[in-house]
């Protein structure tokens, strides 16, 4: 059997409504090239070690929940660890067959001529949901899934095509979860959102020990 690439995993998320139809669980890679004005997630543009996971092991811990219908991958940029996310796509079908949503900053047509990465094909193939382009701050108009406008939504196949989901102009939902001093922004930002963050994540954490004080697990809050 052929050794499957390790993942160079900034963070996971189980369980969302905030990434593209339906519940699905979403997987951030460590490490972007591109260094966009106004990124929501900074502290991943890195190229560093961050947690190492083999395609199988992540693939079982984000179907866990058996409502999960979909994967969507983010970053960081998905694009420089194809052949990782292309190995736990496939790995993930073997359980239950997933749509996949992927953002990446190149765009489609580069991914096409001079892919950045030997596994660009294999995970293209994959993808159902392809959001390209980098973010323009400037281009954030706060709608849909896409962070600005000059991201185009490719349907690669027509899985999702017909879904009713609106990719391009849906009003956006995003969830804070709160795990300890850790926080995770789940969702594409709405319009000046970063300038609130900190007291949205006050409030969670204010209704967190509100909450049942023994018990353990994250706390999670959605706008939209
Ligand atoms: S492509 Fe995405 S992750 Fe990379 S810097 Fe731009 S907004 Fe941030």
């Amino acid at each position: 059997m052929t050794a499957q690439p390790l993942l160079n995993v900034a963070a996971t998320h189980v369980g969302t409504r905030a990434l593209g139809p339906g519940i699905r669980s979403v997987v951030w890679v460590q490490g972007c090239p591109f260094h966009c004005a106004g990124c929501v997630s900074p502290e991943w543009i890195p190229d560093r070690p961050a947690r190492q996971a083999a395609p199988g092991e992540l693939a079982a811990e984000l179907l866990a929940d058996p409502r999960v219908t979909g994967l969507t991958l983010s970053g960081g940029e998905p694009m420089q660890q194809a052949a990782g996310l292309a190995a736990l796509v496939r790995r993930a079908r073997e359980t239950r067959d997933v749509s996949v949503v992927c953002f990446t900053g190149h765009r489609l047509e580069r991914l096409l001529a001079r892919p950045p990465s030997a596994g660009v094909p294999d995970l293209l193939a994959v993808v159902d949901v392809l959001i390209d382009g980098v973010y323009v701050a400037a281009l954030n108009d706060g709608r849909g899934l896409r962070g600005s406008t000059n991201q185009r939504v490719h349907h690669l196949t027509r899985r999702l095509a017909d879904s009713g989901y609106d990719f391009a102009h849906r009003a956006r939902d995003a969830e804070i979860v709160v795990n300890g001093p850790e926080t995770l922004l789940v969702g594409v930002a709405p319009r000046g959102f970063p300038a609130v963050f900190d007291t949205a994540v006050d409030t969670v954490r204010a209704r967190m020990r509100g909450a049942d004080a023994n018990n353990p697990s994250p706390g999670q809050e959605g706008w939209s």
